[in-house]
C-alpha cells in the first residue's frame, strides 16, 4: 500500500514533533541534500501559465528517490476565498518506481521554503550589528506567519516591522503572532514598505502578485541588509527593483540557475549577471557575504531539491508514527504481477454466457480499443 498523509494528519505531525523542532528537521534535510548537489537530476519546473496564475511541476531525484510536487500560484485566489497557492506531491522509490509516499505539500511548501529562507539566511545575514535581529516582513498573507516563526525560532530574530497592501492580512498575522506568545518577540504594524525596511537587518518580501512589482526600490536598501525575496517566482512576477540587482555592493544567489533565471528577481538582468549559487555557498565554495556593509539578496523561487528534503523528512516522520499515515489502493497488489486483468475482474459476477467465459482469456474490446497513454 502506498501511505497518504493529508493535510489534518500533517497538522498532527507537525505538533507533535513541535514546530520549532519541526523547521529545524526540514533546514537539516535541505542542508543535507543541497551538500550533495550533484547527486541530483535537475531541471527547471514545467510551468504552464495562464492570465490569473501558473501551475507547475517540479520533479527531482537523488538516483534512490524520486519525487514531484504539483503546485500552483494564484495571486487573486484569495478574494474568492481560495489559497494562493496549494501543492501535494509525491515520493517514489526509483529502484522499483513504486511510489511510496503521496503527500499534501500545502503547509509543507509554506514550511519547506521558511527553512530554506532561514538556511540562506545563516549563511548570508549579518549576525551581529545595527537590526540583525530585526526583520522587515513585506506581504502579510498564507506564507509571511512560517517565514516568522522560522526567524524568531531558528535565527534569532526579536522585531518584526510589518507591511501589507491588505490591513486585514497584516492583522491575521499580528493575532497568529500574539497568540502564539512568543517570549521577547516584538511586532510593529508599519504603515508603509518604506517604513517597515527602514533599521532592518533582514527585508523579506513574500508579496503575490502577477506583474514586476517594485515592492522594495534602490533608496529603501541599507548597506549591510539581507534581502530575502520570495515573492517574485514566475516570469513577470518579481518584487525587486533591478536596480538593487545592479548595485555594486550587491551579492546576489540563487537555488538553481537555469530555473531563476527564467523565474528569479534576474530574470530581469542581461543572461550574463553574475551569481552564486546556493551549494557553493553552503560548501564553502563562495562566501555568502564577505563584509558587513554588503548587501546580501537570496532571490528565492523555491527548487524541487528543496520538496525532496521535504518529503523525505515527512516519509522517515511517519516510519515512527504509522498511525499518521493512511495506506491508499494506489497501486494493485496482486500474487501474479503478469495477470493484471485478474485484479481487474477481482469480486466481478461470474460469467453466465460461453461469450462472457471467453472474453476473460483475452484483452476485452474496450481495452484493445484505449488510446495509448
Ligand atoms: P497570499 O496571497 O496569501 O499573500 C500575499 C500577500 O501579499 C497578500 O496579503 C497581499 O495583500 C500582499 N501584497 C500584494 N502586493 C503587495 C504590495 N505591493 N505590498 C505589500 N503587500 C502586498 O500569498 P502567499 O501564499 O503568502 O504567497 C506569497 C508569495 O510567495 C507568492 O507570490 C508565492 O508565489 C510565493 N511563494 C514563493 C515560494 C518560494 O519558494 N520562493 C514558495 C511559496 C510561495
Amino acid at each position: 500500500m502506498v501511505n497518504y498523509l493529508g493535510v489534518n494528519s500533517m497538522r498532527q505531525l507537525v505538533k507533535q514533533v513541535g514546530l520549532a523542532a519541526f523547521l529545524q528537521q526540514l533546514v537539516d534535510a535541505i542542508g543535507h541534500d543541497y551538500r550533495r548537489w550533484e547527486r541530483f537530476d535537475k531541471s527547471a519546473r514545467h510551468a504552464i501559465h495562464s492570465p490569473g496564475g501558473v501551475i507547475e511541476l517540479m520533479p527531482t531525484s537523488d538516483g534512490d528517490m524520486y519525487c514531484f510536487k504539483y503546485v500552483n500560484g494564484h495571486p487573486k485566489n484569495t478574494a474568492e476565498g481560495l489559497l494562493t497557492v496549494t501543492a501535494f506531491g509525491v515520493l517514489a522509490d526509483v529502484g522499483t518506481g513504486y511510489p511510496l509516499l503521496v503527500s499534501e505539500l500545502t503547509l509543507t511548501t509554506a514550511l519547506r521554503t521558511a527553512a530554506m529562507s532561514v538556511l540562506a539566511a545563516r549563511h548570508m545575514a549579518r549576525t551581529e550589528g545595527p537590526g540583525s535581529h530585526t526583520m522587515a516582513l513585506i506581504g502579510n498573507g498564507a506564507q509571511s506567519d512560517f517565514q516568522a516563526l522560522a526567524f524568531y525560532h531558528l535565527l534569532g530574530v526579536r522585531e518584526l516591522r510589518l507591511f501589507d497592501t491588505d490591513p486585514a492580512a497584516t492583522a491575521k498575522l499580528v493575532r497568529n503572532l500574539q497568540h502564539l506568545s512568543l517570549p521577547g518577540l516584538q511586532v510593529v504594524t508599519c504603515a508603509s514598505t518604506a517604513d517597515a525596511v527602514r533599521g532592518s537587518g533582514i527585508v523579506t518580501t513574500v508579496t503575490a502578485d502577477k506583474r514586476n512589482a517594485t515592492i522594495l526600490t534602490p533608496e529603501m536598501i541599507e548597506p549591510g541588509m539581507h534581502l530575502n525575496a520570495v515573492g517574485g517566482d514566475c516570469p513577470g512576477k518579481t518584487e525587486l527593483h533591478p536596480d538593487i540587482l545592479r548595485r555594486p555592493d550587491a551579492r546576489v544567489v540563487v537555488e538553481f540557475e537555469p530555473q531563476s533565471r527564467i523565474e528569479g528577481e534576474i530574470q530581469q538582468m542581461p543572461a550574463d549577471f553574475a551569481v552564486t549559487e546556493f551549494t557553493q555557498v553552503l560548501r564553502g565554495e563562495a562566501p555568502g557575504r564577505t563584509r558587513d556593509a554588503e548587501v546580501t539578496v537570496f532571490d528565492s523561487v523555491g527548487f524541487a531539491l528543496e520538496d525532496f528534503s521535504a518529503l523525505r523528512t515527512l516519509h522517515a516522520l511517519l516510519h515512527t508514527r504509522p498511525h499518521l499515515a493512511t495506506p491508499i489502493d494506489l497501486i494493485p497488489q496482486m500474487d501474479n504481477p503478469k495477470d493484471l486483468l485478474g485484479v481487474a475482474l477481482q469480486g466481478a459476477p461470474a460469467p453466465t454466457h460461453p461469450a462472457d467465459t471467453a472474453t476473460r482469456h483475452r484483452p476485452t474490446p474496450a481495452l484493445q480499443e484505449a488510446p495509448t497513454p
